[in-house]
């Protein structure tokens, strides 16, 4: 880019690394620095539950972690980019095979907060350039299906409990933030597959 127009860009557009607080153009997501930080995944390891396979790109931790919590709660919704990226190059490594892409969705809780689903936006960025269909094949059930609910089983379903939207074909992708117990992962692959799906593969940002 011109020198001299990059330099009006960062006078009328002030950018800054959300990481690490560094001046940085104004199209861009990261400094150079972190992006290189950021970027060492995806770390070889694979989980295997009883209704899916797991793949993750990094430890919930450091950067990967900050990048998480910024996009997340911090209102940076532009690092989508970035998250998608994590996802997009966990699911080259493993040169795995679907047929539709799918999320994790936000529970109403967090719907309400944020206004946008935090993995509907990232599976949209990945579809696009992975050339394959995402579609919204769960949501978060309703929060009066709860209130039935022992306090055990509520502490349970941490993220409110899941309801098949649309029936499921061929290989799903699952793609998440963030795999702590697998209880989530395993909840949404246990609806996909009982609601026809072949195989599901899930793709996790990090692994905690
Ligand atoms: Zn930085």
């Amino acid at each position: 880019m011109d020198r001299y127009f990059e330099t009006i860009l960062k006078v009328v557009f002030p950018n800054s690394c959300v990481l690490c607080g560094r001046t940085i153009s104004a199209f861009s997501l990261l400094c150079e620095e972190c992006e290189a930080k950021l970027f060492r995944g995806p770390i070889p390891l694979v989980e295997k539950t009883k209704w899916c396979e797991v793949y993750f790109y990094g430890r919930y931790e450091s950067l990967l972690r900050d990048v998480i919590l910024a996009y997340k709660n911090g209102g940076h919704w532009r690092l989508r980019k970035i998250l998608a990226r994590a996802i997009f190059e966990t699911m080259s490594r493993y040169s795995t095979s679907f047929d539709v892409l799918t999320w994790v969705p936000s529970s109403f809780k967090a719907l309400e907060e944020r206004g946008f689903d935090t993995m509907e936006m990232i599976a949209k960025v990945v579809s696009k350039n992975i050339h394959t269909k995402c579609v919204s094949l769960i949501e978060s059930a309703a929060p009066s299906t709860k209130r039935g609910l022992t306090r055990q089983q509520r502490r349970e379903s941490v993220r409110g409990m899941f309801v098949l939207k649309a029936k499921p074909r061929g290989i799903v992708a699952l793609i998440d933030d963030v795999y702590t117990t697998g209880a989530t992962i395993n909840e949404c692959s246990k609806l996909l597959l009982q609601a026809g799906a072949e195989k599901v593969i899930a793709y996790c940002i990090a692994k905690a």
